[in-house]
């Protein structure tokens, strides 16, 4: 509950300054009322599914792999795009005294919840993230100063700082993908280069081919999707709502 207390006043004081979380016009149309156009992309995550096969890392290792994220033991220097938390911790203003022991000893895989109207990127001083029309929260490290803003506007901590030089900590660099320097912000970016070559994200992939296929990705504007087809039938949540974020990640319980 402290957290999510810390959460408000952070993006609060971010708020003040007119760097936050301000008018709904900050971001995309989710509370404007537009009508949908273009590709809104999502994710939904089906704890349910989760639960079935407990202690399953398939989505973590393909997403790691699949960017050179460096595996670093010391936390401090812990670089991550998705993890697991547990449930009071990745939804700490949903849970109460009576809530399930299954589900406060879940862990649910987290990552940077693509938000309609993100605060890391009212932040940044060089445009080093950005939103794109279809909903991506992408980064550009070669524009990254360090400055760390984003780190401290995102309420989720779904950035990591590289204050080292990621390339020795990574297990098998790819060719296919870029590395990152010691200096530079990183997070995920919903597999951006694998939706441009009409692939799913590296998660989605992996959670189908582990057999649990917790993990569905789509468009929110296409009624047809999965996304939309998910969150039409069940009941779905998402991360600190109270904060205005606006997330693009769903969850499932
Ligand atoms: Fe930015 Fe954090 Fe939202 Fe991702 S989860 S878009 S890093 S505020």
């Amino acid at each position: 509950m402290k957290r999510c207390r810390r959460d408000f006043l952070k993006l609060t004081g971010f708020s003040l300054l007119g760097l936050g979380v301000g008018s709904p016009a900050a971001g995309s149309g989710e509370s404007r009322g537009e009508p949908a156009t273009g590709i809104r992309w999502a994710m939904v995550v089906d704890t349910r599914k989760c639960r079935r096969t407990a202690g399953c890392t398939a989505c973590i290792e393909a997403c790691h792999a699949a960017h050179n994220v460096p595996e670093i033991a010391e936390s401090r220097h812990e670089v991550k795009w998705i993890w697991k938390e547990k449930y009071p911790a990745a939804f700490c203003n949903q849970v109460h005294p009576y809530t399930a022991e299954s589900i406060r000893n879940l862990r649910v895989p987290v990552l940077c919840n693509h938000c309609d109207r993100p605060p890391c990127v009212r932040v940044c001083p060089t445009q080093a993230t950005f939103r794109t029309q279809d909903g991506i929260v992408g980064m550009d490290s070669h524009r990254c100063i360090g400055c760390r803003y984003c780190l401290a506007a995102c309420p989720y901590g779904s950035r990591s700082f590289n204050w080292l030089d990621p390339r020795p900590h990574i297990p098998a660099i790819r060719e296919d993908y870029p590395t990152r320097t010691k200096g530079v912000v990183e997070k995920c970016n919903f597999c951006q280069e694998r939706l441009a070559k009409g692939k799913p994200p590296a998660c989605v992939e992996a959670s189908r081919a582990a057999g649990c296929g917790a993990i569905s990705f789509g468009d929110l504007n296409d009624p047809e999707s999965d996304v939309s087809s998910l969150l039409r039938t069940t009941n779905s949540i998402r991360r600190k709502p109270n904060l205005g974020t606006a997330p693009s990640v769903f969850y499932i319980v």
